[in-house]
């Protein structure tokens, strides 16, 4: 079974998000978002609310699933038996930052294999730091997030 894990703060969902996931739906058995909790980080959304979104938004991908996890995503994937991490790749600065990550997850995650999408064009200008910046700013984010979020 191939089972893939999109790990991320989702602070909140993004349309960039969402887009990389549906891409990855026929290429894997599972995929499982996973919000990664650091307990010593501080999130615009609280924990339940970010789960319950991205419940919302993939309730009719049965092959989705939504979990959260403390520690080393590596560590996370092989708990649960994913040997595959799905990533988004928008631009350089992401390819160097996921590179070494990717470079260091499949030592630490035991041969763990990361897996890129190239974000599409009218995707990659979308970060949830941007839509965060928007929302405090008292702004319409509403072109960067799916249909099914309304903030
Ligand atoms: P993190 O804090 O780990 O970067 P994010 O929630 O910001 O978590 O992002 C999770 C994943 O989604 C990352 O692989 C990121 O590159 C990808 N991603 C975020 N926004 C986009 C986008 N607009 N297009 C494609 N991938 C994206």
């Amino acid at each position: 079974m191939k089972k893939a894990v999109f790990p991320g703060s989702f602070d909140p969902i993004t349309s960039g998000h969402v887009d990389i996931v549906k891409r990855a739906v026929p290429l894997f058995d599972e995929i499982i978002i996973a919000i990664g909790v650091n307990t010593s980080k501080k999130y615009l959304f609280p924990l339940d609310q970010r789960i319950a979104w991205l419940e919302k938004v993939f309730e009719n991908e049965p092959s989705v699933k939504v979990d959260s996890y403390e520690g080393l995503t590596a560590h996370y994937c092989k708990n649960i038996g994913a040997n595959y991490m799905l990533r988004g790749l928008r631009n350089a600065s992401d390819f160097d930052y996921e590179k070494t990550i990717s470079q260091l997850n499949s030592i630490v995650g035991d041969g763990l294999e990361t897996l890129f999408l190239i974000s599409r064009p009218s995707f990659s200008h979308i970060s949830s730091t941007i839509v965060r910046e928007i929302i405090k700013g008292k702004g319409d984010a509403s072109p960067f997030l799916p249909p099914e979020i309304k903030i």
